[in-house]
């Protein structure tokens, strides 16, 4: 009898109906014999609706009290879902973050798990039951204060949960089949992979990818969590996510091929360049440069810095970042115009920015030769580049995305020989 962690998404828990079925699928798992926690989200867009009429009582809210606001989505779903599983004639109890030894640092909305204390939780798989733990939240020893995990945060309670537990897996259910090698509403010939290792996980959801959460991924990692992403729609398999020293789970089927080359391609549309112009060519200035905007609390993603023109001795310096985070950036920079001696900025939030992950890439040349003709040939224009050991990124007009990430799928030799289908699924 293994113990195995489960977590249900907003999408999957939306309404009356879906979180009876939820009830019904956790209801199986425990029939097969297992144990089993569950990791539930807030219903549907709750935690939106929340932080909406929080914005309509003030615009500046207290972050001890929006904290408690949030939590309070979770608890909902965590409760109605326990309710559901007694109709259907087993045991569950529903426990708050908390409750279920969440232990998180001090920072209101965005808390990282320390700890995890699960007394309770095991009190109540010894007795039977199964459990239900309110994702996205937990508790400060020091304020004694309830805290929020940051957005997603549901897919971290999971995986802590299933570290804590030594679970076998950690099943992670949302609306979508499991990892796809792009997105299948850009790419309708994605395919779902069987297995993708947690780095290049890691490297598509910081690039773009919503079906797994990267602190979630993260977490799992490093403490040796098998995820196995799927979806709450149908029964089939979904992807496992592989830490390192990992095989596929005994049982799968799937045959294990040569590792592939590229294992994906993310999309990003969330990005937005800022370009300082007429920056003095002299040491000191992109240092100048980016501590004010990190003072701004902008994340920088890419940047680039041009040939200074010989005759001016001045050059550009072009950054992207969340396009949330640009106008801080840009008034802070503005601010500090004379000061660094720049001559104008442009901000353009009509970019895409497309990025090829693959382990592979580390034994292999041409990866990045394949990806720029790919482009050429389509006529997209690429206007930023960066790289990691197993990444390409590249920043094209928004408009061009779509198109870019198709026929770069296709020169990979990703594509699949059917259309994806999709469940209108938000990933999530
Ligand atoms: N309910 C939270 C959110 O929407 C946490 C989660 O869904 O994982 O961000
Ligand atoms: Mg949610």
């Amino acid at each position: 009898m293994a113990l195995i962690v489960q977590k249900y998404g907003g999408s999957s828990v939306a309404d009356a109906e879906s979180i009876k079925r939820v009830a019904k699928r956790i209801v199986d798992t425990r029939r097969a014999g297992h144990d089993v926690v569950v990791a539930v989200s807030a219903m549907g867009d709750t935690t939106d609706m929340l932080l909406d009429l929080a914005a309509q009582v003030t615009p500046i809210q207290n972050p001890r009290e929006l904290d408690m606001l949030l939590s309070s989505g979770e608890r909902i779903s965590m409760a109605l879902l326990a309710m559901a599983i007694h109709s259907l004639g087993y045991e569950a109890r529903s426990f708050t973050g908390s409750q279920a030894g969440m232990i998180t640092t001090a920072h209101y909305g965005a808390a990282r798990i320390v700890d995890v204390t699960p007394a309770r939780v095991r009190e109540a798989l010894d007795e039977g039951a199964i459990v239900i733990v309110a994702g996205f939240q937990g508790f400060n020893r020091d304020t004694r204060d309830i805290t929020t995990l940051g957005r997603g945060g549901s897919d971290t309670t999971a995986v802590a949960l299933a570290s804590a537990l030594e679970a076998e897996v950690c099943e992670i259910y949302s609306d979508v089949d499991g990892v796809f090698t792009a997105d299948p509403r850009v790419v309708p010939r994605a395919r779902k992979l069987d297995t993708i290792s947690s780095e290049e996980m890691l490297e598509l959801a910081a690039n773009g990818a919503k079906v797994l959460y990267i602190r979630a991924v993260e977490f799992a990692r490093r403490h040796g969590v098998l995820i196995h992403a799927r979806s709450t729609f149908t029964s089939g398999p979904g992807t496992y996510v592989l830490a390192p020293g990992m095989t596929r789970p005994e049982g799968q089927e799937g045959e294990d091929m040569e590792e592939p080359i590229v294992a994906g391609v993310a999309t990003d549309l969330g990005q937005a360049k800022v370009t300082v112009i007429g920056v003095p060519d002299v040491p000191g200035k992109a240092a100048e440069i980016f501590k004010v905007v990190a003072r701004s609390g902008a994340n920088v993603d890419m940047i680039v810095q041009n040939v200074s023109a010989a005759a001016t001795g001045r050059t550009d310096i072009s950054f992207t970042l969340p396009k949330s985070d640009a106008s801080a950036a840009l008034k802070a920079l503005a601010a500090d115009q004379a000061e660094i001696g720049f001559e104008s900025l442009v901000h353009d939030d009509q970019i895409g920015k497309l990025s090829v992950v693959g382990a592979g890439m580390r034994t292999h040349s041409g990866v990045s030769a394949t990806l720029f003709e790919a482009l050429s040939a389509a006529g997209i224009n690429i206007e930023m580049i960066s790289t990691s050991e197993i990444r390409i990124s590249v920043v094209v007009r928004g408009d061009d995305l779509t198109a870019a990430a198709r026929v770069v799928h296709s020169a990979y030799d990703l594509d699949g020989d059917t259309e994806a289908v999709v469940h209108a699924g938000t990933g999530r």
